[in-house]
């Protein structure tokens, strides 16, 4: 697929084929019109009046100057052209970012078309199939079936229906080409080169008019059945072509699928981990608000899926995720509530602050016999808090820092003890390192493994490496981050570690609450040993933590229905919890000295001193933590009422941690 897709200033251009539709166009037009009203997104209709005698574009022209408020663009064709000719070139003259062909004989109904546009974004192609049509006759039926058999016979694919309109980008169906200007068979050549290119897809199954304009035409005719023959041969040498240079392709794109793509309703994707395929949509995540990593409220959306051979819970890497990320990382700000100062830690006993970074390095400093003398690697740097404590902590190290942008650069250069920032992959930076740390940079990466691999070409002999990422096990509200490409477990962690060459010392659970540790020395190269089977939590857990999520919901509405309520974090937890809710909430409670006097979507943030008396607080934390944060605030601040989270199903049947393995090293 097309890296970079051209931009568009409208979401939808929907090209309007005509031939002779004078009786017909008005109502598609109006269909159309109505369907987008409900949809609520931008958009442009062109319409192509490919040669009609019959005053077609005269109507066309009436409809528009009666609805000045719809883009409609008119283009004649001075000759019929055939609709495969007219799609590719309304494709380039459209500005949308999405492109579908719509019929003009009015064949649609309003419910049909708001059913697909309404799933752009969220994989690369839809393609409506029709369980029941209306009018067409039992022989038509049976053409249709045996087209559709033969179509994924030759195609190596399994799809219900290759004569319905896909949805998909512009930009994609700018890069087909058809192998024949006329009616029949060019969807089934634009919907397999879709797919042979590695596009994720949906069928939906959607209501159609089939009409018949004409009752004694037969889609038997010469002419027809040359022009199928000629897509169908087109399709199989398609395939050939594809089986032939499908590692070149690979190679050009490698995180474009080209096996996978055959899977229904499913997704085409690998797994971050273990590299499987069978990978299983979780059931209602799309209906969840989502946050970024950065704390900002994001739109709900979004395929989570679990992988059926090894469990791990993950994001689908395909163009609409990529997109957002891209979106969440232009605007990216760090430590973003906080004005740039980082995170603060609580004790939930004392509730004493410490910078994330120092509490990290005290247990590093614990746990592991740094020399005096050595090569650190920050990978995911930042603005450089981590390289900051490490320097004041453990002087006489020589720090590298290493972010996707430039943005902090300058801070980061400044630090001292820093040699040099990279904004380059791990691969491409100079020299060997004694420590590398990878402090929520992992659940980022859409390739994990590979940039694992990457890596431990720069640890040094004896080189101890540090990752950390959060547990979703004990943070369910991870899930919700839509920047976040996996969800690790103590167990998924482990194996991904291990399967790139690294041999696991230890997996800490107390370094960082609801975060999981793991630290690794270089091993003897790329593992193939097996990986977590079936029974793994992520199959379970999933749906498990949605339903817990979905009963914090609840509770909290419930709790909101007293007024004056507020939610104590001002977090992803509390962001994400204040979007679900909206008004409901009238403030935010936090301790972080840092946020005090701020505000967050709209909503003061009080110190617990602060919050007004007979409010009620919500603690949105994950139920342990919660229980704690609200013994101690009970007792400090008296004056209002804490309530808890229900309880979290998973929280007593903990996942069994590896102990940690003695070192061997000398
Ligand atoms: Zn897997």
């Amino acid at each position: 697929m097309t890296p970079s897709p051209p931009s568009s200033d409208v979401d939808f251009t929907l090209f309007v084929p005509c031939l002779n539709e004078a009786p017909r166009v008005e109502g598609t037009l109006e269909t159309v019109r109505v369907a987008l009203q409900q949809i609520g997104r931008s958009y442009e209709v062109l319409v192509v009046d490919d040669g009609s005698s019959d005053g077609t574009s005269a109507v066309v022209e009436r409809y528009r100057a009666q609805h000045p408020e719809m883009t409609i663009h008119l283009h004649r064709n001075p000759v019929n052209c055939g609709v495969a000719y007219s799609f590719v070139e309304a494709a380039f003259r459209g500005r949308g970012e999405y492109f579908r062909l719509i019929w003009g004989d009015n064949t649609e109904p309003v419910e049909t078309q708001v059913r697909i546009l309404s799933l752009a974004g969220q994989v690369d192609v839809v393609i409506p199939y029709y369980p029941d049509v209306a009018g067409k006759s039992a022989f038509r039926l049976a053409l249709s079936r045996c087209y559709t058999g033969l179509v994924n016979g030759l195609s190596g694919f399994k799809v219900r229906y290759y004569n319905g309109s896909v949805l998909c980008r512009r930009y994609q169906a700018m890069r087909w080409s058809p192998h024949n200007h006329g009616f029949t068979g060019f969807l089934a050549d634009l919907i397999t080169q879709l797919l042979a290119e590695g596009a994720t897809y949906t069928e939906v199954a959607v209501v159609g008019v089939h009409v018949e304009k004409d009752k004694k035409a037969t889609p038997l005719t010469f002419h027809n059945l040359f022009s199928t023959g000629l897509t169908l041969i087109g399709i199989f040498t398609r395939r050939l072509s594809y089986a032939i240079y499908r590692r070149k392709l690979g190679r050009l794109n490698p995180k474009s699928p080209t096996t996978a793509a055959t899977a229904r309703d499913a997704v085409a994707i690998r797994c971050h981990v273990c590299a499987g395929s069978s990978i299983d949509p979780v059931a209602g995540y799309e209906a969840f608000h989502r946050v970024t990593s950065d704390c900002k409220p994001w739109p709900a959306g979004g395929r989570l899926c679990v992988c059926r051979t090894c469990g791990c819970i993950q994001k689908v890497i395909d163009q609409a995720w990529r997109s957002e990320v891209a979106q969440i990382y232009d605007n990216y700000t760090i430590y973003y509530q906080s004005g740039g100062v980082e995170q603060a830690v609580f004790d939930q006993n004392s509730g004493q602050a410490v910078r994330r970074s120092n509490r990290v390095l005290q247990h590093l400093q614990a746990n592991a016999e740094l020399p005096k003398h050595g090569r650190l690697l920050d990978v995911g740097c930042g603005n450089g808090a981590l390289l900051r404590a490490f320097s004041s902590l453990i002087p006489g190290w020589s720090l590298v820092g290493t972010e996707l942008s430039d943005k902090y650069r300058l801070a980061v250069e400044a630090i001292p003890g820093v040699e040099a920032f990279y904004a380059c992959p791990p691969g491409e930076i100079p020299g060997s390192f004694d420590l590398i740390i990878v402090m929520h940079a992992l659940e980022h990466i859409p390739a994990p493994a590979d940039f694992l691999v990457q890596l431990r070409g720069k640890l040094a002999a004896g080189g101890l490496l540090i990752v950390e990422v959060p547990d979703h096990l004990q943070n369910p509200f991870d899930l919700l981050i839509a920047d976040h490409s996996t969800h690790f477990t103590a167990a998924t962690i482990a194996a991904l570690i291990e399967s790139a060459g690294y041999r696991l010392d230890a997996m800490a659970t107390d370094w960082m609450p609801k975060e999981l540790t793991a630290l690794a020395r270089r091993g003897e190269g790329r593992s193939t040993q097996s990986l977590p089977g079936a029974s793994m939590p992520g199959i379970v857990s999933a749906p498990r933590s949605l339903a817990w999520l979905r009963s914090v919901i609840a509770a909290a509405r419930e709790v909101a229905t007293a007024g004056n309520f507020g939610l104590f974090g001002s977090s992803i937890a509390a962001t994400w919890l204040a979007s679900e809710l909206g008004e409901a909430v009238d403030f935010f409670v936090d301790e972080d000295p840092s946020r005090l006097g701020k505000t967050h979507m709209g909503k003061p943030i009080y110190h617990p001193r602060d919050v007004p008396a007979q409010s009620h607080v919500f603690i949105t934390l994950p139920a342990p933590l919660a229980r704690d944060v609200a013994l101690r605030l009970e007792k400090s601040h008296p004056a209002c009422t804490y309530h808890l989270p229900p309880a979290f199903p998973g929280q007593h049947e903990r996942h069994r941690v590896r102990a940690p393995i003695e070192s061997d090293d000398p």
